[in-house]
């Protein structure tokens, strides 16, 4: 068996715990690293405790922010009576980048999965009801995946929004069934945000 350093041993220990980072290439990325000078690596170290120091959470959406607000819930010119509901802030970076909605979003942190054990008392739907009657909400988007654990989710929120009385849509034409919404391209999002269906 190849032997290392003990650093370098507990480095690729480390690294292999990345996700999609087997211990090959967690070798690889070891041998980039001694190649590389120093002050290169000191601020990509730098650079990584700094996004875990600055980002939080949004205060309003759960998206990711490095102030109180996000950007986009403190972007004055964005259309506050739509809403839409993601599952994660990889989601809103996928939307945004398709660049056809201009509303507000409402990140889940996650979604309902009975295999996983993870219910609705795991997700971050506090401040959603508040937000759809302060805010004047005219629309209600539901952005969840089109695999088994978005579906669940979309028709848990529906049971609870549309009492509501708010226009309840739900995306997914063109999105392939099974998919998840940050793999989708943003010509394919963007379609799926056009025509989305009443529900
Ligand atoms: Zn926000």
């Amino acid at each position: 068996m190849a032997s290392y350093t003990e650093s370098i041993e507990k480095l690729i220990e480390r690294l292999n715990k990345l996700p999609g980072i087997g211990r090959r290439s967690a070798e690889r990325i070891v041998d980039y690293i001694l190649k590389t000078p120093a002050e290169e690596i000191r601020l990509l170290s730098e650079a990584i405790s700094r996004v875990k120091e600055n980002v939080r959470l949004c205060s309003v959406c759960n998206n990711l922010s490095e102030a109180d607000l996000c950007a986009i819930c403190r972007d004055s010119r964005r259309e506050r009576y739509l809403l839409c509901i993601v599952e994660n802030p990889t989601d809103v970076t996928a939307l945004e980048k398709a660049g056809n909605f201009h509303g507000l979003y409402h990140v889940l942190l996650g979604a309902i999965s009975p295999l996983e054990g993870k219910g609705p008392a795991d997700l971050k739907i506090n401040g959603l009801f508040n937000r759809i009657k302060k805010d004047n909400v005219k629309e209600v988007i539901i952005a969840t995946d089109a695999d088994t654990e978005g579906e669940i989710t979309a028709l848990y929120l529906t049971k609870l929004i549309k009492p509501l009385g708010v226009k309840l849509t739900r995306i997914g034409l063109g999105i392939p069934m099974g998919s998840n919404l940050e793999y989708a391209d943003s010509t394919t999002l963007s379609k799926a945000l056009e025509s989305r269906r009443e529900i």
